[in-house]
C-alpha cells in the first residue's frame, strides 16, 4: 500500500525508521539540514532531499519545505519519528491535505492529547485513573487555594502545552502558591504560547511506568506492557528498562487491559504511549503520547514485535499483525541514552568522533547514526546512541549491559558512557530499587 516514505526526522531515529521501511520493501526519502548532509540517514536512504539551514526551526520544522520535497519525490507517507513534528496536529493535517498518509494517529488525537488539560479529562472519562488535582485550568489564585486545600501540599503546577520535562512548578505551601501560579502562567506564554496551566498533587517518591500500545483503523487495540522510566534527570529520561522490577504480571495485563480497551474505545489509530505515576500500588495518568518514543526498543526486545512496522501497517489502513493473545513477554531488557555531553555536569560536548566501535554478540542492539569521523553537529539533541541490551533476568540483563558498556568506544567526543557505568554499580539500581527521585539524589553524591 505505501510505496515510498518519507522521513521528517534525523539522527537514530531516521536510520531505525528507514530500517523498518527496507525491511518491508518500502524506499525510504531522507530530509536533512545542511549540517546533516554526511548524516548516515541521508547516506542510506534511497533519495535525500536538502531543506534548510542547520537551526531546527529552517530545516526539521520547516512544513512548507518538507511537503515540497514528498511532492517532488513522490513520497506517499510521511513519517514524522520523535521530537520536531511528531506531535503537531497542524502538520499531521496538512500532510494529510495533501494526500500524503501521516504515519502516527489522526490529527484531532494529537491536538486533544497534546493539550494536557483535555488530555487528562479525556482518559478520565475513558475510565483510567489520573492525579488528583484542578478539574481543568486554574487561573485565580481563589481558585487555586480551594484546589490545593482539597488536595494538600505539595502541589505541581504544569502548563497545558508543556512538554519535554518544561512548564513545571512545584510548591510546597500556601504562601509561595500566588507567585507560583504567575510565574508559570508567564513562563508557559513565553514558552508555548499559551498561558493555561493547571494544578496536581505532587507525588513525593512514584515511579515513572508507562504502557505501550497500538491502534488499528478497525477498532483493534492491544497494550505491550510497560517501561519503567524511573531514572531521570531534570524531567528528562536516562535509562529505561522493561518490564519494571515494581510490576507484577498480574497488574500488567490488568493496567494494560484497562489502557487498551480505553484507546480502543476513543478509537485510537497507531502507536501510542500513555505515562503514569505509579505509587502505593496506584497508577496516576499523567500525559499520553502520540508518537513513536525513544525508549520503544525495550519494548521490542521483549515482545519480538517491530513497532515502527505495526506504525507502518495500521497507517496504510491494515489490520494490526497481533492480537492480544499473540503478545509474549519474555526476559528483560534495558535502555542507556548515551548522549555527546560530561557524564556528571551533563555539559554539551559535540565535535569529531574520532573513533567508533559499537559493542556486539548477543541480545546486544546499539541504535545510532554515529560513525567514525562523525561530526556531532551542536545544533540538535546530544543524544547519540543508544544501547539496548536484553537477558533472559534482569540480573544477566545487568551483567550484560555491564560487559557492552565496557566495550563500547565513542572517542573524540565526551559521553554519558561513564554514568551508565557508575549506575551499575549501585546497589540501589541492581535492586530495582529507586523511584523518580533517585537520580537526582545519585548524581549530588557524585558532583
Ligand atoms: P512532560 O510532558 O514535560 O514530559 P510529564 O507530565 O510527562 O511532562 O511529567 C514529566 C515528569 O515530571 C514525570 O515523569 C515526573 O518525573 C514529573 N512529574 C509530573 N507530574 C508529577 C506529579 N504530579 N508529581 C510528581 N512528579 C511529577
Amino acid at each position: 500500500m505505501i510505496e515510498k516514505v518519507l522521513i521528517a526526522n534525523r539522527g537514530e531515529i531516521a536510520l531505525r525508521i528507514h530500517r523498518a521501511c527496507h525491511e518491508m520493501g518500502i524506499k525510504t526519502v531522507a530530509v536533512h539540514s545542511t549540517a546533516d548532509s554526511d548524516a548516515m540517514h541521508v547516506r542510506l536512504a534511497d533519495e535525500s532531499v536538502c531543506i534548510g539551514p542547520p537551526a531546527s526551526t529552517n530545516s526539521y520544522l520547516n512544513i512548507p519545505a518538507i511537503i515540497s520535497a514528498a511532492e517532488i519525490t513522490g513520497a506517499d507517507a510521511i513519517h514524522p519519528g520523535y521530537g520536531f513534528l511528531s506531535e503537531n496536529a497542524r502538520f499531521a493535517e496538512i500532510v494529510n491535505e495533501h494526500d500524503i498518509k501521516f504515519i502516527g494517529p489522526s490529527p484531532e488525537h494529537i491536538r486533544m492529547m497534546g493539550d494536557k488539560i483535555t488530555a487528562k479529562e479525556t482518559v478520565k472519562k475513558l475510565g483510567i485513573p489520573v492525579v488528583p488535582g484542578s478539574e481543568g485550568g486554574i487561573t485565580e489564585d481563589e481558585e487555586a487555594r480551594k484546589v490545593c486545600k482539597e488536595i494538600g501540599f505539595p502541589v505541581i503546577i504544569k502548563a497545558s502545552a508543556g512538554g519535554g520535562g518544561r512548564g513545571m512548578k512545584i510548591v510546597k505551601k500556601e504562601e509561595d502558591l500566588s507567585t507560583a501560579l504567575n510565574a508559570c502562567r508567564t513562563e508557559a506564554k513565553a514558552a508555548f504560547g499559551d498561558d493555561a496551566v493547571y494544578i496536581e498533587k505532587f507525588l513525593g517518591k512514584p515511579r515513572h511506568i508507562e504502557f505501550q500500545i497500538i491502534g488499528d483503523s478497525y477498532g483493534n487495540c492491544i497494550h505491550l506492557g510497560e517501561r519503567d522510566c524511573s531514572l531521570q534527570r531534570r524531567h528528562q529520561k536516562v535509562l529505561e528498562e522493561a518490564p519494571s522490577p515494581v510490576i507484577s504480571e498480574e497488574t500488567r495485563m490488568h493496567m494494560g487491559g484497562v489502557v487498551a480497551k480505553a484507546m480502543a474505545n476513543f478509537g485510537y489509530c497507531g502507536a501510542g504511549t500513555i505515562e503514569f505515576l505509579y505509587e502505593d500500588g496506584e497508577f496516576y495518568f499523567i500525559e499520553m503520547n502520540t508518537r513513536l518514543q525513544v525508549e520503544h526498543p525495550v519494548t521490542e526486545m521483549i515482545t519480538g514485535i517491530d513497532i515502527v512496522r505495526e506504525q507502518i501497517r495500521v497507517a496504510a489502513g491494515e489490520k494490526l499483525s497481533y492480537t492480544q493473545d499473540m503478545v509474549r513477554f519474555f526476559g528483560h531488557a534495558i535502555e542507556c541514552r548515551i548522549n555527546a555531553e560530561h557524564p556528571f555536569t551533563f555539559m554539551p560536548s559535540p565535535g569529531t568522533v574520532t573513533q567508533y566501535h559499537p559493542p556486539g554478540g548477543l541480545n546486544v542492539r546499539c541504535d545510532s547514526a554515529v560513525y567514525t569521523g562523525y561530526k556531532i553537529p551542536p545544533y540538535y539533541d546530544s543524544m547519540v546512541a543508544k544501547l539496548i541490551v536484553s537477558g533472559y533476568t534482569r540480573e544477566g540483563c545487568l551483567l550484560r549491559l555491564r560487559r557492552s558498556l565496557e566495550e563500547y568506544v565513542i572517542d573524540g567526543v565526551t559521553t554519558t558512557i561513564p554514568l551508565h557505568q557508575e549506575l551499575m554499580k549501585d546497589p540501589d539500581f541492581q535492586n530495582g530499587d529507586y523511584d523518580i527521585h533517585w537520580l537526582e539524589k545519585f548524581l549530588e553524591q557524585k558532583g
